[in-house]
């Protein structure tokens, strides 16, 4: 099915080409929150720009981040380490590729195979044993992912207090064993 959608922005053009359609739509999602921002230049070091993308109303700074980016190579990270967790372009660093770089294709250090229409183009079974589409791999592998960046931000919270770890364990725990009585 041929996909519509109204939108000036080449990347978001570029990801309805290269993306399933469920990878598609949260990607444009993340893309459209990308006017509210604007940058600053904290640091040019040769090729290595650090930028500050914030989301201001008024005075008050409600979303602060630091996107550190090579201007030649286009690679780079943003502290909101959306891509390390999912695998794909946060709204900050597209910020800074579109209105800083000029990019009018998403750059292929960002773009995650497994993501693509081309990785899911074969069936192939799924855990439940059901052959499964395109669109049902990508919902698949986005709650796998998902799930693996939860344990990420649990480890960081409890970190900080003895009596968060032992909540966090306690509820671990309990969840392992009720997965455990319906996977038997
Ligand atoms: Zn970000």
């Amino acid at each position: 099915m041929k996909r519509v959608f109204i939108s000036h922005d080449l990347l978001v053009k570029h990801a309805s080409e290269i993306y399933t359609h469920v990878v598609f739509n949260k990607v444009q999602k993340e893309f459209n929150t990308t006017l509210k921002y604007r940058s600053d230049i904290l640091n040019i070091d040769g090729d290595e720009h650090i930028y500050r993308v914030r989301w201001n109303v008024g005075e008050k700074v409600l979303q602060e981040f630091t996107v550190n980016i090579n201007g030649v190579t286009k690679k780079g990270t943003c502290n909101c380490h959306n891509f390390e967790f999912v695998g794909l372009l946060c709204s900050h660093l597209h910020h800074i590729l579109v209105f800083r770089f000029y990019v009018i294709e998403i750059p292929p250090h960002f773009i995650m195979e497994r993501w693509t229409k081309r990785a899911n183009r074969y069936e192939v079974f799924g855990s439940d044993g059901l052959v499964m589409k395109d669109d049902k791999i990508g919902m698949e592998a986005m709650q796998i992912s998902h799930y693996c960046q939860l344990p990420t931000e649990l480890a960081y919270m409890v970190g900080k207090s003895s009596k968060a770890y032992d909540v966090a364990m306690d509820f671990l725990n309990q969840a392992f064993e009720k997965h455990s009585c319906i996977g038997s």
